[in-house]
């Protein structure tokens, strides 16, 4: 489960509206990226929709149940950051964990679910050890681990891999496309990057301003770009 509608959502800071009303549905299973220039209101619709920001009016329901005032953490969705949010003292194992012993978790269940999170990632091995001791690709799949073990309907990514290496970064999003196939669980996906909406979206969501331009996958915005913004931010020849 995991389908999330947005109905006439809006956001704004003070005076100033960052989110015109706007209306969205991912669908289940979808992997959706958010594309659209710095500052365009990407970071705050997933903050919106994982709980982090309170709308300003209209709804927002997940698996058909309004979610508007439900607090993140019992929306049943996952945010992952990036790898620099780990907590530097802990192990591998006890930053994975960490979500599920705040939740008050029985440990058996915590053991089950790290160890099968880092059996999907390949990080079995590396358990016992500290983040400072790790890859940046490993340590982007220990903040993944840590998505993972909660068992979420959704799993909402803001720009995870922007402070990654361009090599590095080609990796860890055929990585996270494989996490997708495998789970088969929604995922939301901002970034800047039009080459990683394009090569990673079922549905990419073009946005400016704060509304949405275009809806549609690769291949449709690839050939039927909307208007001169959408081609020229997907790079078709129109
Ligand atoms: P993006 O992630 O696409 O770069 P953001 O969602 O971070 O864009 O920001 C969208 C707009 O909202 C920007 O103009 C930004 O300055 C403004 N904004 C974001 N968060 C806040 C906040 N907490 N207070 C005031 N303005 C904000
Ligand atoms: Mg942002």
């Amino acid at each position: 489960m995991g389908r999330i509608t947005l109905d006439k959502v809006t956001k704004s800071f003070g005076e100033v509206e960052v989110i015109p009303p706007l209306d969205l549905t991912i669908e289940d299973g979808e992997f959706t990226v958010f594309v659209g220039p710095s500052g365009c209101g990407k970071s705050t619709l997933l903050r919106l929709i994982a709980g982090l920001e309170d709308v300003t009016s209209g709804q927002i329901r997940i698996d058909g149940n309004d979610a508007t005032n439900v607090p993140p953490a019992k929306r049943g969705l996952a945010m992952v950051f990036q790898s620099y949010a780990l907590y530097p003292h802990m192990s591998v194992r006890k930053n994975i964990a960490f979500p599920l012993r705040m939740a008050k978790m029985a440990q058996s269940e915590i053991d089950r679910r790290v160890e099968a999170a880092a059996s999907v990632l390949n990080l079995t091995d590396y358990l016992d050890r500290r983040p400072g001791q790790l890859s940046g690709g490993q340590r982007q799949r220990v903040a993944i681990g840590r998505a993972i073990v909660r068992e979420p309907a959704a799993f909402l990514f803001d720009e995870p891999l922007s402070n990654l290496d361009a090599a590095l970064r080609v990796g860890m999003r055929l990585e996270i496309s494989e996490l997708h196939e495998r789970l088969q669980t929604t995922m939301i996906y901002v970034t800047h990057d039009q080459v990683e909406a394009m090569t990673m979206a079922d549905k990419i969501v073009v946005l400016r301003a704060g509304h949405i331009e275009q809806v549609g996958s690769p291949l449709e915005l690839y050939r039927e770009p909307r208007n001169l913004f959408v081609a020229g931010f997907i790079g078709s020849p129109r």
